[in-house]
This record gives C-alpha cells, sequence and structure tokens, in this order.
C-alpha cells in the first residue's frame, strides 16, 4: 500500500510540489522500528504544498468529500489516501469540535505546529528520510505523549484531543508527558461541549486498545484529581466509566482487564463484563439498559454472565444457567461464549467436560415433540398436541444435563406423576409428609447414617449414641456426639427448596403434618408448625436431673454442656442430656404419626429408603388403610433409590426431591 501511495508523493513532486507522508503511518512506523513492536499501519495519509484545487485535478480518481478541511481522497487500486493541503487552523473561542477555518499555509514546518501531539508531527519524504520539528522520534523512543506547543491552548481548542491522549495510551502503551496531563486536568470540563455519541466513540477505541488498562488508570488518576472531567464524561452518559471509576476495588478490576488478550479485549461483551465485574449486579444491569455501544442482545449476554460469575461445576448450578439463555441464547454456541467469557473475566472455569457433553438443549435430545406427542397418544395418555409437548421436552432436558434418566418412556411416566402429585395436592384439605435424610443431603447435610467420623472411634457409632454408652460415660459421650453430628459446621446449613415447599403447602391452607427422621430442625426452620421429630432434635438438649431445656448455642458454646441452673450457692451442673432419640431410646411421636393417617388425603414420603423401624410403618399402614376407600387417599413417594417398601405407594419416583418439587410448584 505504501508503494501505491509513492506514486502520490512523486507526481506531486514530478508537478514541483513537495510532499510527505504524515501522521499515523510514519508513528507507527517508528514506533514498531524502535520497539520491536508490529502495530498495524493501515492510512497513509498525505501532505503536500500543492493547492487542494490542483490536486483534485492532477489524479484520476479523486473525491472531494474532505473539501470542508481541504483534503481530497485520492484512490489507487481501491486503496484511499487522503491527501491535504499545507493547512492552518483557528478555532473559535472557548473551543470547538471543528476548526473555526482552514486556510492553506507555506512550509511543511506550519502545518506540522498545528497538530496535536509531537508523535503524530512526523513526516516523511519520498526517499524516506524523517522530519521531526518538535522532537516526535524522541517522544516515541521514550514513549510519551507530549502535546505540541501550549498544551492549555491545544485542549481547550479542541477538547476531544484529550480524550485522544488518553486512546493513544492505550493503543500504545504510552505515559501523558505531565505539562499535557495538566492541560488536561485543567480543560476536563470543556468536554461537555463534545457530543456523546463522540465521546462514546473514543472511549470505546480506547477501550479495545491493548493497554486499554492503562489509559484507564490514567484517567482514573486525573479523574481523582479533577472531578470535571469525570463530570463532564457522566453528563455525556458514559455509564460504564462511572461504574469503572466507582467499583469497590478498581485496581482488581484493572488488574483482570490487563490480563485479558488483545482479541479479548476488543470484544465488546469482555470489556463490559471486566468493566462491570466488581460491580453489583442490580446497579450493572440498570446501567447496562443505558449503555451506547451496545446492542441488547450484547447486554443480555453480559448480564447472564455477570449473574453467573459464580457458577460452579456442578449440574444444578449449570441448569440455572440455561434457564436463562431464552430464545435466541437456547443454544451451544451462546452458551459457550458465556462460559468463556466467565473464564476470561472471572477465571472460573467450568471444569466437568462430562456435564458439557450430555446433551443440553432440546435439539440435542435424541427425540422430539412429534415423537413426544406418538408416545403419549400411544400411552392414551393425551391425544391432540399441546403446550405439555414442550414441558415434556423441557423436564427431559433438565433431566439430561442433571445425569438423570431422560429416555422418552422414563420422562413422559414423570411428567405424569409430577403432574398427578399437583393435581392431588390442590384436591387434598389434610397432608401428611414424611421425610428422611435425603431430603436434608440437598442442602449440604451428610447423611449421619453414612457418617465417617465414626470409624475415628473404637465402637460402632449405634454403641457410642446409645442410651447406656451415655448413661455410663456422658464426659465421653459429648465429644464424640458432637463429632458425629459436625456439631462445628452446623450452624452452616439451613433449610432448602425441600423444606421450604412442605412448609408452604400450610400457606395454601392445607392442615400440614410433618413427620421426620431428620434431627437437623430444618422443617421447623423453614417454617412447618406442625413437626413430629420422631428422632428427637440435635438443636436442643435438656438437664435430666431438673428438667430445664437448652437451646443450640448454649449446647454448642460448652464442650461438655452442664445445667447451669441456681441451686443453694452453686448451680444444678449436671451433664445435659441430647434431645435426639438415643439408641435404646424409644422413639417420638410414634402413636400420633400413625394417627395422622387416618384422616389424611394426601401420603408424600421424600428422602427416606425406609429401612428404620418402627416408623417405616407409617408407609405399611398407608397401603392397608382400613379407611382407604371412603376417602380421596394417596400415597407418593420421591427418593432417589429404589425402597423395599416401594409397593405401598400409589406412585414411585426416583428422582432428587429438590427438582422434582420445583416441577410440583410450576403445575401448582
Ligand atoms: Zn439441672
Amino acid at each position: 500500500m505504501k508503494t501505491k501511495g509513492l506514486t502520490i508523493v512523486n507526481k506531486l513532486n514530478q508537478h514541483g510540489y513537495d510532499a510527505y507522508f504524515i501522521g499515523g503511518s510514519i508513528r507507527n512506523n517508528k514506533h514498531n522500528e524502535i520497539h520491536g513492536d508490529n502495530l498495524a499501519i493501515k492510512d497513509y495519509d498525505i501532505v503536500t504544498s500543492a493547492p487542494y484545487e490542483v490536486i483534485i485535478t492532477m489524479f484520476e480518481q479523486v473525491e472531494t468529500r474532505g473539501e470542508q478541511f481541504k483534503v481530497a481522497v485520492v484512490k489507487i487500486d481501491g486503496d484511499e489516501f487522503e491527501v491535504a493541503q499545507y493547512r492552518g487552523e483557528s478555532y473559535p473561542e472557548g473551543g470547538s469540535l471543528r476548526p473555526e477555518e482552514v486556510h492553506r499555509v507555506d512550509s511543511l514546518d506550519e502545518d506540522l505546529l498545528r497538530r496535536d501531539f509531537a508523535m503524530n508531527a512526523l513526516a516523511e519524504d519520498s526517499e524516506g528520510n524523517i522530519i521531526d520539528k518538535v522532537g516526535g522520534v524522541n517522544d516515541i523512543h521514550l514513549q510519551r505523549i507530549r502535546a505540541i506547543g501550549d498544551a492549555d491552548r491545544r485542549f481547550s481548542e479542541d477538547p476531544l484531543r484529550m480524550l485522544r491522549a488518553f486512546r493513544f495510551v492505550s493503543q500504545l502503551g504510552y505515559t501523558i508527558y505531565p505539562k499535557t496531563l495538566e492541560g488536561i486536568e485543567k480543560n476536563g470540563d470543556k468536554l461537555s461541549i463534545i457530543p456523546h455519541e463522540r465521546v462514546a466513540g473514543e472511549v470505546e477505541k480506547m477501550l479495545s486498545g491493548k493497554y486499554a488498562h492503562k489509559a484507564l488508570k490514567a484517567m482514573y488518576d486525573v479523574v481523582m484529581d479533577d472531578f470535571t472531567f469525570y463530570n463532564s464524561i457522566y453528563k455525556e452518559q458514559v455509564n460504564f466509566l462511572e461504574s469503572a471509576f466507582d467499583c469497590a476495588d478498581f485496581d482488581e478490576m484493572l488488574l483482570r482487564f490487563e490480563k485479558l488478550s488483545p482479541d479479548e479485549k476488543q470484544s465488546r461483551t469482555i470489556l463490559y463484563s471486566t468493566l462491570y465485574s466488581e460491580s453489583d449486579f442490580e446497579r450493572a444491569s440498570k446501567e447496562l439498559e443505558d449503555s451506547l455501544f451496545m446492542s441488547m442482545d450484547e447486554i443480555d449476554l453480559v448480564r447472564i454472565v455477570l449473574k453467573h460469575k459464580n457458577l460452579e461445576s456442578t449440574p444444578e448450578s449449570l441448569l440455572e444457567l440455561l434457564k436463562d439463555l431464552k430464545g435466541k441464547f437456547d443454544n451451544r454456541k451462546t452458551l459457550d461464549e458465556v462460559l468463556n467469557h466467565i473464564n476470561v473475566v472471572f477465571g472460573n472455569h467450568f471444569s466437568d467436560m462430562k456435564i458439557l457433553n450430555r446433551p443440553l438443549f432440546k435439539s440435542e435430545l435424541p427425540f422430539d415433540g412429534n415423537d413426544v406427542l406418538a408416545k403419549a397418544v400411544e400411552y392414551e395418555l393425551e391425544t391432540k398436541p399441546g403446550k405439555w409437548v414442550g414441558e415434556v421436552i423441557s423436564l427431559a432436558r433438565e433431566y439430561s444435563v442433571l445425569g438423570q434418566d431422560f429416555t422418552l418412556e422414563s420422562t413422559l411416566n414423570m411428567y405424569y406423576n409430577i403432574k398427578e402429585l399437583a393435581e392431588h395436592i390442590k384436591q387434598s384439605k389434610k397432608i401428611v409428609v414424611f421425610t428422611g435424610a435425603g431430603i436434608s443431603t440437598e442442602s449440604g447435610i451428610p447423611d449421619f447414617r453414612s457418617s465417617t467420623g465414626v470409624w475415628t472411634y473404637d465402637r460402632s457409632r449405634e454403641a457410642l449414641m446409645s442410651l447406656s454408652y451415655f448413661n455410663g460415660n456422658p464426659k465421653k459421650f459429648w465429644p464424640a456426639y458432637k463429632d458425629i453430628f459436625k456439631f462445628k459446621i452446623f450452624g452452616d446449613y439451613h433449610s432448602n427448596s425441600g423444606h421450604q415447599f412442605v412448609a408452604d403447602l400450610e400457606k395454601l391452607g392445607k392442615k400440614v403434618t410433618v413427620v421426620t427422621q431428620n434431627v437437623d430442625g430444618l422443617h421447623t426452620e423453614a417454617g412447618s408448625t406442625n413437626v413430629y421429630e420422631v428422632h428427637g432434635t440435635m438443636k436442643k438438649a435438656h438437664c435430666p436431673k431438673c428438667g430445664t431445656e437448652y437451646d443450640f448455642d448454649y449446647i454448642r458454646e460448652h464442650d461438655i454442656p452442664r445445667c447451669n441452673r441456681p441451686k443453694g450457692d452453686a448451680t444444678c451442673n449436671f451433664i445435659l442430656k441430647p434431645g435426639i432419640v438415643l439408641f435404646e431410646d424409644a422413639i417420638k411421636f410414634y402413636y400420633e404419626s400413625l394417627g395422622s393417617l387416618d384422616t389424611t388425603d394426601l401420603f408424600l414420603v421424600m428422602g427416606t429408603s425406609l429401612n428404620v423401624g418402627p416408623i417405616n410403618q407409617l408407609a405399611v399402614k398407608a397401603k392397608h388403610d382400613p379407611y382407604k376407600d371412603s376417602k380421596i387417599f394417596k400415597a407418593f413417594i420421591i427418593n432417589r433409590e429404589e425402597t423395599a417398601l416401594d409397593y405401598c405407594f400409589d406412585v414411585v419416583m426416583h428422582r432428587g426431591i429438590g427438582h422434582t418439587l420445583e416441577k410440583v410448584k410450576e403445575m401448582l
């Protein structure tokens, strides 16, 4: 391309005019030569002593779109060259985006001196000699951006030059010369005369430079010193800068930004995810809406990235993300893009490839809506298409993500089971819910029956947690009890959507009895009011001597909790007995629990293998209840594994509790 430009320079020379390459091409070329870099050179601008009127007649293909500024565009074999006459400019008082007047000047020197920065005021003749009147080459050596002449005047005549300075920082990695920076600080308020699209355009170029982090830092420093600069930008609604400058940890944000490769910095969605990486999601989301540069699709993508920045490598976490990929985003390409963004910006890598290789989108399932309809007709479940077809497909997709059985048959079966449970809940006035460890494991609580802590003791868990052991060795009992039941971390566990679902049934006006084998107290925490804790609760303890009750905090604070009730001059001081039912202790509320089945319309069992007697007799009673035929009674079980008592239930679902109940809730 330079060779073509050279024919223009030579032709002007042959006609007796001086002509030079000028500006960015020379600067970048010099920079590459000095610093061994490879900055792209896009345009070869030319400046000449020939008047504009002469230039436009000298070449075959000339465009006059720059006539106002006396710049002709000469085309050679498809390449364009801006050819300008030597010119001087004058600006109106108070600054302007463009010169008030452009006039021809006699010498290259005068033309060079009107330019913004020394590094941009380099010219090269046809022989390759550099003309450098203002120390531009030296500045490139020193990697600095220095305004030509009086910086104050330069910026007050054309305020956009201030943003150009930062843009050059970003593209070249140079530092702004102190005196030049002073000029920027002094004239910051003049940015307000620039239309916001122009500010936006400069800022966008700045953000996509290789050294954008450096430019942001430089800008930030000015902002901190001089509020007017910041304020002027803000007035132009460049909200993301405010967000970047205002983020909780600007340096952390810059560090992330710095690590991005140049290609990644060019991606606007990555850029914005980074800028808002430290911001509050709600606020970022709102500000993104006002973004001037991004399409709605890009904004939505950034929102999804920010919302899921803490994505865990689990199927549940991925499912939450997939739910947000709606409409045109509901495809693997967008998922890959979002995961890439989360990785690049937040260093959070979704590491479980096994999950990612599953069918994650409807189009990746081995069957479609037609197959669903055909199968449902064959099973005599449906006769015609409807929105249920889409719901079955969605369910299959979710099972696939979660790593569960998603064959057409089992999904269809589950869909109607879920529907049946929802319908039956609607019709029921009284509901008995019976739960085991499975409902709490979804809160992260280990199943105590399979607790490994016990193996560090020389007795079996049953022996340690027995009434006789407690009675004989209460001082040894307490440390073992606290270890097995993980008291140290127990405060971190809270009720989950399963417990919440049960509690919410009361809000629907149902009379609910909860019978639970769990000792974690989470049904009560979720808000259920009628709970039979048949194995007691670890949240309480009492004094076997005087009967005083103690709460969880008290038990946790003391290694071996003792009764502190005053007695004479001292305290009772008896070692407390835990609130759980020990082996050899009788279970609680057994007959009340059985009795609750007499009048109930629905029996819902969740998360128990029904191995523990005698309470598993509830299931047997549900099967053989003599009053059964006189009411709408139905029994349902949701448990991941098969149980020996599955035959006692009308509907059996071998699935996760949280997800199944979420689906039931959608149908209520
Ligand atoms: Zn006592």
